[in-house]
């Protein structure tokens, strides 16, 4: 197996088991044999004649081989006494005492597992309403999410993995500005991703410059008017400020909603890529694209028949996952159970384009983005049908768009491009959709210990092609990207474009290509330059809402202090 150094690395500090001592006593494929054998085992429960040992063998082979691994939860619990296997949780928020501290309890019975959760906070009642029981004034919604926070703070996962949280505020609830300017300054609520749910009607109300209604959601009144446009800037100023909020378009997640009949969605999971209703959680798993090349004379080529047999394992892996769960609660399990949404994503897609010599910014990237996930997310539906005819319909299809469509279906969703944050460490390979962040970067280690880190394909031409020396990588590094460098021949300049050479527009409309494919949303950054203007920002989020994205996250470069990677100009 080739893990890097930094995948080992990252596997001995959180993935492998470790003594009381702290000393590590796995090794990394008796990691992977501990997650298929637990995973495998599913089989038996709908074939008592399955051959089990024959399914552990494909399941480890494909993770061995670094072509397909599940979500860190999978990795870290799967065999073990925690057990808990899922990232992505949505929990509700209930408008009384009760239901707010229900929920932060649940919350940190799923951090502590390991897992992620989403809340909406658009159903409690404003600040300064009435509450009928005390005759006090409701502290409302922002004021709860500081208690989330703190809560989330006191629970470390495992010492390591600090719990995430997604906070989402519905843009016609009347807290909504102080909900908008809430993480301007960026060391407050830090355990919680932000983002504003807008409405079509909202949406519309922007386009014609109009007002539009606030509700409190207790009442059900309307208590007053915003100006659309005026909302709306305000949250591309905090955004081009510092990244908080980002946008999701809640009724484009609804239209979307594969079970309108158990209910809407109001908010996703942490990073924004898994929609789900109250209490359900999802298991992702992503395929590593640079796996799934073949050389055909000196070229790579996309292997599709691989890639067929890949997701066909997949999806089988991630049903499989469903059963074998151990859910931090019984809501969850039988809400997870009823709609078995499974998010079979990919990672490494810029370091495919890279084999393949196609530049991450140009129209044969786009389209080579929807063919290639349309013909992942096909394959997986086809997947998820045979499971069916084995294993029976997901038991809340009756409540399901699939039933007009008389498809027989085992999971409600098939597919999620997650962020890979970690795992793509672990595959040795750029992470979810996003482009390379830099060819060559310094690591800063300790305050004046600095590491270069030169792209394993880069220095692999670099030196066929007789360019590489340590001062030029160091150079690079220095500069971030390769397309102000003499040296550096003009073709190579091309592929090995970088996350701040791409414009904007370029990272939207990937975005949007892979969304087109995928049942649930695709995680993604916009990164803009330091200089980008606020202007810059508004065409982005307005070509994402024309281009049919269902969330935007953007990122300035710089606009935070403290960045973990950065490129020599921003540092
Ligand atoms: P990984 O690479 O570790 O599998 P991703 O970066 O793909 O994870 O993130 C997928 C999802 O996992 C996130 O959207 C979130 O729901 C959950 N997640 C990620 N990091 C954390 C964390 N530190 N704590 C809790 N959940 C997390």
């Amino acid at each position: 197996m080739a893990l890097t150094e930094n995948a080992i690395k990252v596997l001995e500090k959180r993935y492998l088991k470790k003594d009381l001592k702290g000393k590590v006593v796995e090794t990394p494929n008796g990691m992977f044999k501990r997650v298929a054998k637990h995973i495998a085992k599913a089989d038996k429960l709908y074939n008592k004649n399955a051959d089990v040992k024959k399914i552990e063998k494909e399941f480890y082979d494909m993770m061995e081989n670094l072509e397909f691994l599940p979500n860190s939860p999978t990795l870290m619990n799967a065999g073990r006494e925690l057990g808990q296997l899922s990232a992505c949780f949505v929990l509700p928020v209930e408008d009384s005492m009760e239901g707010i501290f229900d929920a932060i309890k649940n919350a940190a019975l799923i951090h502590k597992s390991g897992g992620g959760t989403g809340f909406s906070f658009s159903r409690l009642r404003p600040k300064g309403s009435t509450v009928k029981s005390t005759g006090g004034v409701a502290s409302g919604p922002i004021s709860f999410m500081r208690v989330f926070n703190s809560a989330t703070e006191a629970v470390k996962q495992g010492g390591t993995r600090r719990g995430a949280n997604m906070g989402i505020l519905r843009v016609d609830h009347p807290d909504i500005m102080e909900f908008i300017e809430c993480k301007k300054d960026i060391t407050e609520i830090t355990n919680f991703n932000i983002s504003v749910g807008l409405t079509e009607k909202f949406m519309e109300a922007v386009e014609k410059g109009e007002d539009y209604d606030l509700v409190n959601p207790h009442t059900k009144e309307v208590t007053g008017k915003l100006n659309a446009r005026e909302v709306f800037q305000r949250i591309i100023e905090m955004a081009w400020n510092n990244g908080e909020p980002g946008i999701i378009f809640l009724d484009r997640l609804n239209k979307f909603n594969p079970t309108p009949g158990l209910g809407e969605i109001e908010s996703t999971n942490p990073c924004g890529e898994q929609p789900l209703l109250p209490y359900e959680s999802c298991n992702l798993g992503s395929i590593n694209l640079t796996k799934m090349l073949k050389k055909v004379g000196d070229k790579y080529e996309i292997d599709y028949e691989k890639l067929e047999k890949t997701v066909y394992k997949a999806v089988h892996f991630l049903d499989n996952v469903i059963d074998v769960n151990k859910y931090p609660l019984k809501k969850i399990e039988e809400m997870t159970k009823s709609t078995r949404k499974i998010g079979l994503g990919i990672m490494g897609f810029a370091d495919m384009l890279l084999y393949l010599g196609i530049p991450y910014n140009s129209e044969e990237a786009v389209e080579l983005a929807d063919k290639l996930m349309k013909f992942i997310n096909e394959k997986s539906k086809e997947k998820s049908m045979e499971l069916a005819e084995e294993r029976g319909v997901f038991p809340a299809y009756d409540d399901s768009i699939y039933k007009d469509k008389e498809i027989k279906i085992r999971n409600a969703t098939t597919t999620t491009i997650a962020p890979t944050g970690t795992i793509s460490i672990i595959g040795g390979t750029s992470s979810g959709i996003e482009p390379l962040f830099a060819v060559t970067y310094v690591r800063n280690v300790m305050d004046n210990d600095k590491l270069i880190e030169v792209h394993p394909l880069f220095e692999k031409i670099a030196k066929e092609r007789g360019f590489y020396s340590k001062e030029l990588m160091e150079k690079i590094a220095e500069e971030g990207s390769v397309s102000h460098i003499d040296e550096v021949p003009e073709d190579i300049k091309k592929i090995f474009v970088t996350a701040h050479d791409i414009s904007p527009i370029w990272h939207i409309k990937m975005q949007a290509a892979f969304q087109n494919h995928v049942d649930n949303a695709v995680s993604k950054t916009v990164n803009f330059k330091h200089e980008a203007t606020k202007e810059d920002v508004e065409e982005v989020y307005m070509l994402a809402y024309k281009l049919g994205c269902k969330g935007v996250t953007i990122y300035r470069d710089g606009s935070r202090d403290n960045q973990v990677l950065s490129t020599g100009k921003t540092n």
